[in-house]
């Protein structure tokens, strides 16, 4: 076995269906009494469902904020803090997506408050010490221990109202984050069996979801196999398939899992000449895959019945070159060269729509 090294990232996790019943004893655990409840205006009313619980253990919320945005505007962020100020908040709660994980992140890192978070997508922000921020509509990340929230509450419950697009391509963006795991160069045997068996999971019940969202089953294994995925983003580099995902999100507003979705088999297929054992792990836990890695994820989004190509949200044909310039500029370490003209292509054929092959 080569040598490696393996970190892995504290935090307490509580999963499992009802689970958000231990709220009140892990905001006690922090000996705290005053948390701030976060969600975005859509998860408004959803969140509200903390409030009664909170209230029988006799812990009154000190507030709702449910303004948390995409990619996390610093003056929404300048807003929540204020009202956290105001209300005396001593500890946050986020409710929601990666969005709202976001903001619960950057609160936290400001004010150094405690963050439990309640993940109700799979996109994996939870698991990571990764904070992406937006000012004057420019994107910064920073990664730093501090950011990753204390306590995670996966309760399956809070995901059946996902709708079922979002919860197929917030599975393929977890898939994607074990996927590249796989191959990071600081890869490590433990993140192996991490990543497979989270994509394992998702794979088989991703399709499940899609045709019945309220299968409760599958939608716990989704949210086991959304978390395995987010331990190992949040614990290993990660390369071409993210740098294309985070270019074409942050220079041309692509929606965040429905490019991951998209650039997924394409990224997969740039890669593969210099991954054959990724290549064979992977299709090994893939089904219907017959051995091959990409038409086990053509398989899988087929199945999923998710939108193929980036001229579908808008994307226009002439923004490809700049994207193909604008990814190989600052590339992220890929165990293939990044080639100007080979990625253009990759960009093109997802702008497409096309199978990758
Ligand atoms: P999101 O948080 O923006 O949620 C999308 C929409 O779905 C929102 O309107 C939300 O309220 C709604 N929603 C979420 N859960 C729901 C549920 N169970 N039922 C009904 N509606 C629900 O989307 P996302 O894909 O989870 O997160 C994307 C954001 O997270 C991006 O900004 C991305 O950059 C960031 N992200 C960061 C990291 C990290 O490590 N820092 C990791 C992954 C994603």
């Amino acid at each position: 076995m080569e040598a490696f090294e393996y970190n892995t990232n504290p935090g307490r996790v509580v999963f499992g269906s009802g689970s958000i019943k231990r709220l009140p004893d892990e905001v006690k655990r922090l000996n705290k009494s005053k948390p701030l409840l976060l969600s975005t205006p859509q998860q408004a009313e959803q969140v509200k469902a903390l409030e009664p619980i909170l209230k029988d253990a006799s812990i009154t919320p000190a507030g709702l904020y449910s303004n948390a945005t995409m990619h996390t505007p610093t003056h929404v962020t300048d807003e929540a803090l204020e009202y956290a100020n105001k209300c005396g908040a001593d500890c946050v709660i986020s409710f929601g997506g990666g969005s709202t994980t976001g903001l619960g992140k950057a609160i936290s890192i400001r004010t150094g408050l405690e963050h439990i978070s309640i993940p109700t997508t799979y996109a994996g922000s939870e698991m990571t010490p990764i904070l992406g921020e937006t000012a004057d509509g420019k994107k910064t990340t920073r990664s730093d221990p501090k950011i990753l929230p204390g306590t995670v509450i996966y309760d399956v419950d809070f995901t059946m109202t996902l709708p079922e697009s979002l919860s197929a391509t917030s599975g393929v963006n977890a898939i994607a984050h074990a996927v590249e795991a796989l191959y990071a160069r600081n890869t490590n045997p433990i993140m192996n069996l991490l990543a497979l068996e989270g994509t394992k999971a998702l794979a088989e019940s991703l399709p499940i979801i899609v045709n019945s969202p309220q299968d409760q089953d599958a939608r716990s294994k989704a949210q086991y196999g959304a978390w395995l995925c987010a331990m190992c983003l949040g614990s290993v580099g990660m390369s071409l398939h993210h740098k294309l995902c985070h270019t074409l999100g942050g220079s041309f507003n692509m929606p965040h899992a429905e490019t991951h979705t998209i650039v997924l088999p394409h990224a997969i297929a740039y890669n593969a000449p210099k991954i054959p054992e990724t290549m064979k792990k992977l299709a090994d836990v893939l089904p219907e895959s017959d051995g091959d890695a990409i038409k086990g994820l053509n398989v899988l989004l087929t199945k999923l019945k998710v939108k193929r190509g980036l001229k579908d949200f808008g994307m226009k044909e002439e923004d490809v070159d700049k994207a193909a310039e604008i990814a190989v500029s600052n590339p992220y370490w890929n165990p293939r060269a990044i080639e100007k003209e080979p990625l253009r292509e990759t960009i093109r054929r997802c702008w497409a729509g096309e199978e990758a092959k």
